[in-house]
């Protein structure tokens, strides 16, 4: 039997603003009290896992361990089936400017171009095929957990287009679509993305709906 969350306070184990905000209005009609653990004051672990899974759950634990109350985390990232799922775990790291420059910072164009040069390189034929996925794990104090993995599947398209969403949605087209996640409303995205799809895997298990 899964361990349910039921009403009371949840640690969001995330010190991204935007992170904090999506996660917080997805779960804000059952009834949690979400604190982030930033304002808990909770150091941010090394995420060094070798997958989106043990990063999620290093988040979550680490979380779950200082505060003493249930947490939830995520991890998600961009895998190009070409390049053998790259930047996958790394794909925040690919944006990092001191790896090439050494200056501290994110730049996405850069970061789109590694992965566009990489398919570039393996010839005009190269199949484009890429995925986003996204892994919520939840932690409680005690050492159980949960895992709930989500994925949308698309291709790579050069050059970039359009102006919203954020990362790499402008080189992101999903199946079944012309418009990338970057020319798509937000609502469209949030409605077939990968953190959409972890979402309502939780939803279902830990609350009884989808
Ligand atoms: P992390 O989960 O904070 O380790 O970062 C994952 C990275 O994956 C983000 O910094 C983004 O660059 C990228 N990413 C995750 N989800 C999306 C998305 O929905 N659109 C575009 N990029 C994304």
């Amino acid at each position: 039997m899964t361990r349910k969350l039921g009403s009371g306070k949840l640690v969001i184990a995330t010190h991204n603003a935007g992170k904090l905000k999506e996660i917080g209005a997805l779960l804000e009609p059952y009834g949690l009290d979400c604190i982030s653990a930033g304002a808990l004051g909770l150091p941010e672990p090394a995420e060094t896992g070798t997958n989106f899974v043990e990063n999620a759950l290093i988040k979550a634990r680490a979380a779950a361990e200082a505060s003493g109350l249930p947490a939830l985390a995520d991890d998600s990232g961009l895998s190009v089936a070409a390049l053998d799922g790259r930047p996958g775990v790394y794909t925040a790291d690919w944006a990092e400017r001191q790896w090439f420059e050494g200056e501290p910072g994110r730049d996405w164009f850069m970061a789109m171009g590694k992965v566009e040069g990489m398919l570039q390189a393996k010839g005009a034929e190269c199949p484009r095929d890429a995925w986003f996925s996204c892994v919520l794990a939840i932690a409680w104090p005690d050492g159980e957990y949960a895992v709930y993995e989500g994925r949308v599947d698309g291709s790579i398209t050069w050059p970039p287009r359009g102006e919203k969403g954020f990362g790499y949605d402008p080189i992101f087209v999903a199946n079944g679509d012309e418009l990338t996640f970057a020319e798509i409303e937000p609502a469209e995205k949030h409605a077939k993305s990968h953190r959409a799809n972890a979402f309502s895997k939780l939803v279902k298990v830990q609350f009884g709906t989808s």
